[in-house]
């Protein structure tokens, strides 16, 4: 089963992906994960997206491509995957399209995770990511036991320079610019399905599995 998350940033699309990925035994593939562990680890990649990750821009197709069609050529995602921020421009989602075309292969599912931008920069300037382990919570919405430490590896939280307020601005308009028309996009495709992204996680997770089946 090949899946694409799409939403704004902020909408759940992590979230959602790390529970699908874990009910339907696929790999979650986010290229925005990939980008800061590379920024991590100092790589010379880690570095370019860097320049434009802090300045709520996109990293260029051309390199983004690379890093996701390296990925999902891996073993693991022979059955399936659940992509999380990729593809974010109609370019990224051609070059995803021709890929799998060569292969007889298609996405099967675009799940559209709709939040109005009201309720998005109250989201991210509450999200708090885990710098080992990259897990994500909500310091109102889902807290970790213990505030400030990961559940899971009981590492620190922290929160993400890019979900500042002022890069959020940034980040929407540029999600309404270059991202928004995917859903266009999937819809002539015939495989966009969208859920109401504002309700409880786990009701989200009940829509999206009711459509997953
Ligand atoms: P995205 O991957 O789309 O950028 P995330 O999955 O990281 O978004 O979610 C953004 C923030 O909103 C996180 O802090 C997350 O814990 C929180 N969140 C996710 N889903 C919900 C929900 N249904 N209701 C409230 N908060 C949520
Ligand atoms: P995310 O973790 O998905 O919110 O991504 C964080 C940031 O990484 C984005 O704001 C972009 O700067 C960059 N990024 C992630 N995925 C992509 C993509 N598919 N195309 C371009 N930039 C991306």
């Amino acid at each position: 089963m090949k899946i694409i998350m799409l939403g704004a940033p902020g909408a759940g699309k992590g979230t959602q992906a790390k529970l699908i990925a874990e009910k339907y035994q696929v790999p979650h593939v986010s290229t925005g994960d990939i980008f800061r562990a590379n920024i991590k680890n100092g790589t010379e990649l880690g570095m370019e997206a860097k320049k434009y990750m802090d300045q709520g821009q996109l990293v260029p197709d051309e390199l983004t491509v690379r890093i996701l069609l390296d990925r999902v050529a891996q073993e693991d995602c022979k059955n399936g995957y659940v992509l999380d921020g990729f593809p974010r421009t109609i370019p990224q989602a051609q070059v995803l399209d021709e890929a799998l075309t060569k292969q007889g292969e298609e996405i099967d599912y675009a799940i559209n995770v709709d939040v109005p931008d009201e309720n998005i920069v109250r989201r991210m300037s509450g999200r708090r990511a885990c710098v080992k382990c990259g897990a994500t919570y909500h310091i109102e919405h889902i807290p970790p036991k213990v505030e400030g430490v990961c559940d899971t590896c009981e590492s620190e939280l922290i929160l993400r320079d890019d979900d500042k307020p002022e890069t959020v601005q940034n980040r929407l308009k540029v999600y309404h610019d270059q991202t928004q028309p995917l859903i266009d996009f999937y819809t002539k495709k015939g495989v966009l399905k969208t859920v109401d992204g504002t309700v409880d996680m786990q009701d989200v997770f009940k829509a999206i599995t009711d459509i997953l089946g």
